[in-house]
């Protein structure tokens, strides 16, 4: 009689076990998520035409560094986008100041904060990651080094915005409240078909917001945050809440331990809910993609919702809120 021994090594047609398995390379788990990749998701509806952008890039094996800060240019550059880029709403002093940041799988980022007069922050900021050894340069000196890379200066306060800047002006409340119509920053993360994970944010900020103000969108950790070894998280909403918080890394530390990435933002939402007594009064919604190819959501206040795109769907999805 065939001992177990010999049962386990000799299949039915008498073909030795062992030599099949050393033949065929090894499942990984890498093969096996691969089916997911690649993968785009991005904040709000904007999102939609961002993703297409990105896509033409992740469709044809392209960098995930590459597919963010391209898609996100479609928003930049969108005049009737009044939270983005050129068309953004401006300060209260009638200055619209860009703030964006940009990280790829190696922990390598680049961001410019206060940025006036340039159409494309978030290339900018992709320069800073890829031709200095800083992370971020802010307002006269990000401006000096964006025209030294060849970016032009133009005007960025469309008439459709400076309309509305001058109407805000007539009772010129100051109410730091971000409402689910004026906050619509695109974050924007990837998963190339190789794997490799990489985020942008880029944002005009909060309409009318005190000259000089900074939020979480160009301050890696806060408003963007990727580790090729767990995932990646960006945010959306009012920025002082995710800075206080850390929210995006703290999303990304939160997938570390297992959870899956609605879970993640979820709890991330929580923590602001323990620590900031007034969280009712505002929206934050983060988002989130992990290296296996999974993407969830959670926020606030209902109405944050954010586009998904992969070989086989192309979708908006609502969010989960806490309220
Ligand atoms: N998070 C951005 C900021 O606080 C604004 C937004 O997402 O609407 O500047």
């Amino acid at each position: 009689m065939m001992s177990k021994r010999r049962f386990l090594k000799y299949s039915l047609l008498g073909t030795p076990i062992m030599s099949l398995i050393s033949s065929a390379s090894p499942v990984t788990e890498d093969d096996i998520h691969s089916s997911n990749r690649p993968v785009v998701v991005s904040t709000w509806k904007h999102g939609l035409l961002a993703n297409d952008a990105a896509w033409g890039i992740l469709s044809k094996g392209g960098r995930a560094i590459d597919a963010v800060e391209a898609g996100v240019r479609v928003p930049e550059a969108d005049p009737d986008n009044h939270t983005v880029g050129y068309g953004g709403y401006p300060d209260r002093d009638g200055k619209v100041t860009l703030d964006a940041c940009i990280m790829d799988e190696n922990q390598n980022c680049g961001s410019v904060a206060f940025l006036q007069g340039i159409k494309h922050p978030i290339s900018v900021a992709r320069k800073v990651m890829d031709d200095t050894p800083h992370v971020m340069l802010v307002g006269e000196g990000a401006l000096k080094f964006a025209l030294q890379k060849g970016f032009k200066q133009e005007n960025l306060l469309t008439p459709k915005a400076e309309a509305a800047w001058r109407s805000w002006l007539k009772k010129a409340e100051y109410d730091p409240v971000i409402n689910i119509e004026n906050h619509d920053t695109i974050g924007m993360l990837a998963l190339d078909q190789k794997g490799n994970l990489s985020g942008a944010c880029t944002t005009s900020g909060a309409a009318f917001k005190m000259h000089g103000r900074v939020g979480d969108s160009p301050l890696i950790g806060a408003g963007l945050y990727v580790d090729n070894e767990v995932g990646a998280a960006t945010a959306t909403g009012m920025g002082e809440l995710m800075i206080k918080t850390v929210g995006c890394h703290l999303v990304v530390e939160l997938m570390r331990q297992g959870y899956d990435p609605e879970e993640a933002c979820r709890q991330a939402v929580e923590r602001i809910a323990k620590k900031l007594g007034d969280y009712k009064n505002f929206q934050v919604g983060f988002l989130a993609l992990n290296r296996k190819g999974n993407y969830g959501a959670y926020c606030i206040q209902p109405g944050f919702n954010f586009a998904a795109k992969n070989k086989s769907t192309h979708q908006m999805i609502d969010s989960k809120s806490k309220l």
